[in-house]
């Protein structure tokens, strides 16, 4: 008779510990690439979400609170694949930056937009991974971080010599330099590696293919993937066919084929598109159209918005006869991400934002305009930011669409996404595992 007293007992305590809510009235767009669902409810139980259906259907738990959503929208948080934390305050980037102050900043500036999970490209000091087991001890209150710790380039490669970027990747020349390296990192337990593949229009030292090959080769081995910071299609092609896990950017020197599909699919290749990063290269060299939006605005420090609205700063952008070549390379980038997505590519949404004039959060949603100017519908994106970009993570079983069982990691609009995916930014809520954080 113990047991049922104990079970009894357990019980109770769990009811009157748990932490439930109700939204109702909302219509659900749930990531899974169904259409818009009116009249929908959730329960939400300790931060995960227990049931969601018809709003008749539904059966309020005692002692829930109730939260009316009619006339709003809910949709998956974003996921983000390619970000990079903590390194950049205002427009100077140095990994002195990288202190917990300023990596939750970045993190509560990105969870203000939406985006609920970054992924960290290869920039990050160790403190990231006390960070990351601190959030997966519990219930984050900021954006959840992923990481790749240290990327990888070759000695002097680029981007080493990016500004405050010496010191940050491991230059390795050898195989015993990546088997060392990853010595170090494996145990730390890195989401993804990293690797930075590209001559930066040949004025640059790239890692050689070998090397590259090695980490992707000897990562297998320690169970661990890689994403390549990629420009050229040859060196997308070449590491597709050597096993790499994802390409971190778009193709942009040359329209993608048939053998690169081939490859990609073959060794289940993943594409992001980071769009955005191209953006940023030439769109400040013209004051652009959302320098005075509130939505741009409502992050960025006014000396910063001075900055980039400087003559000073658009004479500098001007003098540079790159920049100019970057508004060919996102028209490129576009029509390869459509391509790859159309060929049955698996395609993860990333941005590529964090480093300097690089916004996080409003680049996020940039980036779905970007998308959508490529062809990709409003369902589409919304299915890429949140179902796809899980499955990225292998964390489809916890994370992604709005689905029973999940993290209630979700955004609640005011206006329909499926409708114009620039609805995105009418956000009236965001939830990171129940907590609501804006
Ligand atoms: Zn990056």
């Amino acid at each position: 008779m113990r047991y049922p007293v104990l079970i009894l007992s357990v019980a109770l305590s769990w009811l009157s510990s748990a932490e439930t809510t109700v939204f109702r009235g909302f219509t659900l767009i749930d990531g899974t690439g169904k259409g818009p669902q009116p009249d929908s409810a959730m329960i939400v139980t300790d931060g995960r979400i227990r049931w969601v259906g018809p709003a008749a259907r539904l059966k309020i738990p005692a002692g829930a609170e109730t939260v009316d959503c009619s006339g709003k929208f809910i949709v998956p948080g974003i996921i983000n694949l390619h970000g990079h934390l903590g390194n950049v305050v205002g427009l100077v980037q140095d990994p002195k930056n990288f202190t917990r102050q300023n990596v939750e900043a970045q993190l509560a500036t990105y969870a203000r937009y939406g985006v609920t999970s970054v992924l960290s490209m290869g920039s990050d000091q160790p403190l990231i991974f006390d960070l990351r087991a601190e959030q997966r001890a519990g219930r984050p209150k900021l954006t959840r971080i992923f990481t790749a710790g240290r990327g990888f380039t070759g000695p002097g490669g680029y981007p080493t010599t990016a500004p405050g970027m010496k010191g940050v990747p491991y230059e390795v020349a050898t195989v015993e330099d990546v088997k060392k390296a990853l010595a170090e990192l494996a145990p730390k337990k890195p989401d993804i590696l990293k690797i930075w593949v590209d001559d930066h229009l040949g004025k640059e030292v790239k890692i050689p293919l070998e090397i590259s090959t090695a980490i992707i080769q000897e990562g297998r081995k320690l169970g661990l993937r890689t994403a390549a910071h990629i420009f050229y299609y040859e060196d997308a092609k070449a590491l597709a066919e050597r096993g790499l896990y994802a390409t971190a950017h778009s193709v942009r020197d040359k329209p993608v084929d048939q053998a690169l599909i081939n490859a990609m699919k073959k060794s289940g290749t993943w594409q992001l598109g980071t769009l955005v990063r191209e953006l940023s290269v030439f769109v400040f060299s013209e004051p652009p159209d959302f320098l005075k939006d509130p939505f741009f605005t409502m992050s960025v420090a006014p000396e910063v918005i001075q900055t980039i609205d400087s003559p000073a700063y658009r004479k500098r952008l001007q003098s540079d006869p790159d920049v100019p070549k970057y508004r060919g390379f996102l028209k490129t980038a576009q029509q390869n991400l459509k391509t790859l997505y159309d060929a049955g590519v698996k395609v993860g949404f990333a941005t590529d934002s964090g480093p300097p004039a690089r916004f996080s959060g409003f680049f996020e949603h940039k980036e779905m305009e970007l998308m959508t100017e490529a062809g990709f519908r409003p369902l589409e994106i919304i299915t890429i930011f949140s179902k796809n970009s899980a499955e990225f993570l292998r964390m489809s079983k916890d994370l992604g669409t709005v689905e029973p069982g999940h993290w209630a990691d979700f955004i609640i609009l005011t206006k329909n996404p499926a409708d114009d995916i620039k609805n995105m930014r009418a956000i009236d809520a965001v939830y990171i595992a129940g907590n609501r954080v804006r």
